[in-house]
């Protein structure tokens, strides 16, 4: 199967023509601009066809003198334009053309079809599984879609050669009903709407950078993602951040260029990202450390989240920030509570994903438990040793959060002077070891 993607943009584009802020100033600047989304199969399948996709196809190369099916999802009209009919009849085109789409979509084609045109209309609804010219085609419910547009499908398509292609967009986090009908599915491409990146109060029915991990969990935990499949994010608008590449990737998702081909079982596949191995996020007080490195994972199924903080009796304020902290992870993700965060590093597998928050409330753990404070390190340095030999030898896929301490005025304490130069070594030493490394300042994530 051979994608070509003629459009990985919403309904306005990104950037938006009228628009001012600095995601649409970086893409201006940068030249990547996208259009309408819309999916070219084998150059005779296309789904979705917006007003723009027409002479995006030429732009990017492409030609619809081919196409014999035409599948669209709804009746937005950055997914419906009609006169594609009238142009392909100007070109003289007499042989057949299927198209299948939901009622709705089917009463605005209509004007546009010629008496002699051979374009057969077919309806289509959630649940319907048909076969044309040699795809398999599975209609399934999207979440999207009124009273104003009729229904929403999404689809699920096979070519003769067994390759399998989820076109999801437009919707928002999808029904129990739709996830079970993709169950075991092992596509090799999912085209996955992330309209609205870190805009999470839109309130209307397409995912964010919020719901889009999680879509991705559901669709894991029933095999219908494998580690197999390439997952692109398409239907990409200006609330995106300029990095998004960079927020994807540890969900193991990625952008790609409007126009670019994929090529199932073969590039497509050799350019999936790979989450790295261990990753040490940095921060300050409320510099969105925690949350940051929470989000690395919120693709996954099965998280172990190692909570280091030594219990504090009677500290109502210390109470309320840890049930802050608890209530934000997911029911799905299992906390273990230690100070010996060795021996659960150690013990992990291969597969296995960890979250330590953090080594500095382990250090103040470790520091109370030795009686340390008074400046004999002995015991300390081997606990850290220990901790740097664990990192470096472990199995699993870990993330740990940990405190940069040594930004501010020299502490007035002996102890507060200790805490500070000990914590400093210890985040050197992980670093070293570190696969990835972040510092967050003001809620951005800066790569070290
Ligand atoms: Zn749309
Ligand atoms: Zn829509």
């Amino acid at each position: 199967m051979k994608v070509q993607l003629l459009g990985t943009g919403s309904a306005d584009g990104w950037p938006n023509a009228f628009c001012t802020c600095a995601s649409c100033g970086a893409a201006r600047t940068s030249g990547v601009i996208r259009g309408q989304t819309s999916a070219l199969i084998d150059d005779r399948l296309l789904i979705d066809c917006g007003p723009e996709v027409p002479a995006a196809a030429t732009r990017h190369g492409a030609e619809l003198s081919g196409i014999r099916t035409l599948l669209i999802t709804h009746g937005h009209p950055d997914h419906v334009g009609p006169a594609a009919l009238l142009f392909r009849h100007w070109a003289g085109r007499g042989d057949p053309l299927d198209v299948y789409a939901p009622d709705a979509v089917l009463d605005q084609l209509r004007p546009w079809i010629g008496p002699d045109d051979a374009v057969h209309l077919h309806p289509v609804t959630a649940g319907d599984r048909f076969a044309c010219d040699g795809f398999v085609v599975q209609a399934l419910a999207a979440t999207h879609g009124d009273a104003t547009i009729g229904e929403a499908v999404l689809f699920d398509v096979t070519a003769s050669d067994g390759a399998r292609l989820l076109y999801a967009t437009d919707t928002g986090p999808l029904s129990d009903a739709t996830i079970a009908a993709v169950a075991d599915a092992a596509f090799d491409v999912v085209l996955l709407e992330e309209t609205f990146g870190d805009f999470l109060e839109h309130g209307t029915q397409h995912l964010d950078l919020a719901t889009f991990p999680d879509q991705l969990r559901r669709l894991r935990a029933v095999g219908a993602v494998t580690d197999s499949t390439d997952v692109v994010a398409v239907h990409l608008s200006h609330h995106n951040p300029v990095d998004l590449y960079r927020r994807l990737a540890p969900w193991g998702a990625r952008v790609v260029a409007d126009g670019t081909v994929l090529r199932l079982g073969s590039s497509a596949v050799d350019a999936r990202p790979a989450a790295p191995h261990r990753t040490l996020v940095l921060g300050g007080a409320r510099s969105g450390k925690s949350r940051y490195a929470e989000s690395l994972l919120a693709a996954a199924e099965h998280v172990t989240y190692i909570a280091t903080a030594p219990p504090r009796p009677g500290d109502d304020e210390w109470a309320a920030r840890v049930a802050e902290h608890r209530t934000r992870r997911p029911d799905h993700w299992t906390t273990v509570e230690t100070g010996d965060v060795a021996t659960v590093l150690l013990d992990a597998s291969r597969g296995d994903l960890l979250l330590v928050d953090c080594f500095t409330l382990w250090l103040t753990r470790v520091m109370d438990d030795a009686g340390a404070w008074s400046g004999d390190l002995t015991l300390i340095d081997k606990q850290i040793d220990r901790l740097v030999d664990a990192w470096r030898a472990t199995q699993a896929q870990v993330v740990a959060v940990s405190n940069e301490v040594g930004q501010g005025v020299v502490p007035a304490t002996p102890s507060g002077r200790l805490f500070r130069d000990t914590q400093g070594r210890l985040n050197a030493a992980i670093a070293r070891d570190s696969d990835d490394v972040v510092l967050m300042v003001a809620g951005r994530p800066v790569p070290l």
